[in-house]
C-alpha cells in the first residue's frame, strides 16, 4: 500500500504541466478567423481577428515573429492591449477608452515569441527569446466585456507563425473567489464562486448622482447632510472616528464600522459613495465598504471599475448571494449612488414566514429587483434566518478610504 502511494505521488510530481490549446493556426491560414484583412497587392495580410469570449482565465494568445508585428486584444473602440515589435523593440501597450499607456518594453533581435492574455484578474504581456518567457508587464483588464483577439503585421514576409490560444497551466488563473464554500440556495453556484458569470460592465450615463448632491424629499430622515455625523455612532454609543470634510466623510485607518443611532425596518435609502481615486489593491481589496440593511444584509460597496472579483462580491451585489444584473460602476474617485428599497422579513413562532425583499438601483440603474434574500449574508457563508426586528444601518470599515455623502432614509410604513 505504502509502496503504491509512493509511486503514485512520484508520478504526480514528475508529470509535465500541460497547456490546453484552444485554437491553433501555425501557418496562419484563413480558417477559423472572424475577420481577415488583406493588404492589396502585397500577397500579405494586415489583421486577423477572432472572438475570445467574455471572461478568460489563464488564457493567452501566443505567436512567433521574426520581423515587425504583434498580437492584440480588443474590448471595443479605444480599448485594447497589445504586444508588438517595431525595429527591434518589443512594446506592451494598453489603451482604455482612448487613454493609451505603455506597460513595458524590451530590446530584442531575432526570432521571438510574443504572449498576451489573462492571468486571473490581470492582463499579462510577455515575450520569449530562447526558452524562458519574460514579463514585459502586467495591467488591469480592459473591462468586463467580450474580447476579440488577433494578430497584425505590416507584411507576411515578416515571418510570423505559430499563432495559438492556450490555457496555460503554469499561470495561476483564477485568483479571486472560493470553490470550497457552501452552495447558495436555489442556485448552482457556491458562495463567492469565481466561475459564476460576470455582470456586463455598462456606462451609467448621467442619471445620478449629480456633481452636487441633490436635496432629499421633505419626509426623509437625513442621516448625513454634509456637516456632521450626529446620526451615527461607533456601535458603542461613541461618535464615529470617520473624518468629515468638504461635505463628505471618509473611512480612515481603524475607523471601525459605524451605524445609525436609530434602528430602521423597511426603508427607502439613498446613499452616495466614492471609492479612492488612487487605485490600490485588487479584487476585494479595492475600495471595499458596504451598506448593511437592518444591520444584517450587506449591499456591497466596492471599486469594480476594471476590477474583477467574484460576482457575488462586487459593487451592488447582495454580498455572498447575488451579483448585480449589470456592473454600472463609475471610475475610481467619482461619486456613485445607491437607491435601496428594503422590506423587512416577517417571523412567526421563531420561523421566517416572509423573507426580506430588496431592490437596488446603482447610479440610477436597476441591479437588484424585488430579490428575496435567503438568509443572513456573510463572508464565505449564508446563514439561515434568525428572528430579528428593525436594526441599525451600518457602513463597513474594510480598511479602504471610501467616502460617503448625501444619505437620507424614508421609513416604509404599511399603507392604511
Ligand atoms: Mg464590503
Amino acid at each position: 500500500m505504502f509502496f503504491t502511494a509512493v509511486i503514485l505521488s512520484f508520478g504526480l510530481l514528475s508529470a509535465q504541466a500541460a497547456d490546453k490549446v484552444l485554437f491553433e493556426d501555425s501557418s496562419l491560414s484563413k480558417e477559423g478567423w472572424s475577420e481577415f484583412g488583406e493588404i492589396p497587392g502585397t500577397g500579405g495580410w494586415e489583421v486577423k481577428r477572432r472572438k475570445l469570449g467574455e471572461l478568460v482565465q489563464a488564457v493567452v494568445q501566443e505567436v512567433t515573429i521574426e520581423g515587425a508585428g504583434g498580437i492584440f486584444l480588443s474590448a471595443g473602440e479605444g480599448s485594447y492591449a497589445s504586444v508588438f515589435r517595431s525595429e527591434d523593440v518589443i512594446y506592451a501597450m494598453r489603451s482604455r477608452n482612448g487613454e493609451q499607456s505603455l506597460v513595458g518594453q524590451a530590446d530584442v533581435t531575432g526570432k521571438v515569441g510574443l504572449r498576451l492574455g489573462f492571468d486571473g484578474a490581470f492582463l499579462i504581456y510577455e515575450f520569449r527569446s530562447g526558452d524562458e518567457w519574460s514579463r514585459l508587464g502586467k495591467s488591469d483588464i480592459l473591462g468586463v466585456v467580450s474580447y476579440n483577439g488577433g494578430i497584425s503585421t505590416p507584411n507576411r514576409a515578416n515571418g510570423m507563425s505559430g499563432y495559438r490560444v492556450a490555457e496555460i497551466e503554469s499561470l495561476k488563473g483564477v485568483r479571486f473567489g472560493y470553490t470550497n464554500t457552501p452552495e447558495i440556495p436555489g442556485t448552482p453556484w457556491v458562495v463567492h464562486d469565481p466561475f459564476r458569470p460576470q455582470p456586463r460592465q455598462i456606462n451609467p450615463g448621467t442619471v445620478t448622482p449629480r456633481d452636487e448632491p441633490s436635496t432629499p424629499p421633505s419626509d426623509a430622515i437625513v442621516l448625513f447632510d454634509g456637516t456632521n455625523l450626529d446620526a451615527w455612532s461607533d456601535g458603542k454609543g461613541n461618535p464615529p472616528k470617520w473624518k468629515v470634510r468638504d461635505g463628505f466623510f471618509e473611512c480612515g485607518k481603524k475607523s471601525g464600522t459605524i451605524q445609525t443611532r436609530q434602528k430602521f425596518g423597511s426603508v427607502q435609502l439613498h446613499i452616495e459613495w466614492a471609492s479612492p481615486s488612487e487605485v490600490k489593491g485588487s479584487s476585494q481589496g479595492r475600495g471595499n465598504s458596504g451598506v448593511y440593511l437592518a444591520g444584517l444584509y450587506e449591499v456591497q460597496v466596492q471599486d469594480n471599475y476594471d476590477n474583477l472579483t467574484y460576482p457575488d462580491g462586487q459593487a451592488s451585489s447582495l454580498y455572498g448571494f447575488r451579483p448585480p444584473r449589470v456592473n454600472v460602476s463609475r471610475r475610481p474617485g467619482e461619486w456613485q449612488a445607491y437607491d435601496i428599497i428594503f422590506e423587512m422579513p416577517e417571523f412567526s413562532d421563531g420561523k421566517v414566514v416572509k423573507k426580506a425583499l430588496i431592490t437596488v438601483l446603482h447610479n440610477g440603474v436597476v441591479t437588484q429587483h424585488g430579490v428575496e434574500i435567503p438568509g443572513i449574508l456573510g463572508h464565505k457563508k449564508t446563514q439561515p434566518y434568525r428572528v430579528h426586528g428593525p436594526g441599525h444601518i451600518k457602513l463597513q470599515d474594510h480598511g479602504n478610504p471610501v467616502r460617503y455623502r448625501n444619505i437620507w432614509i424614508r421609513e416604509l410604513k404599511p399603507i392604511q
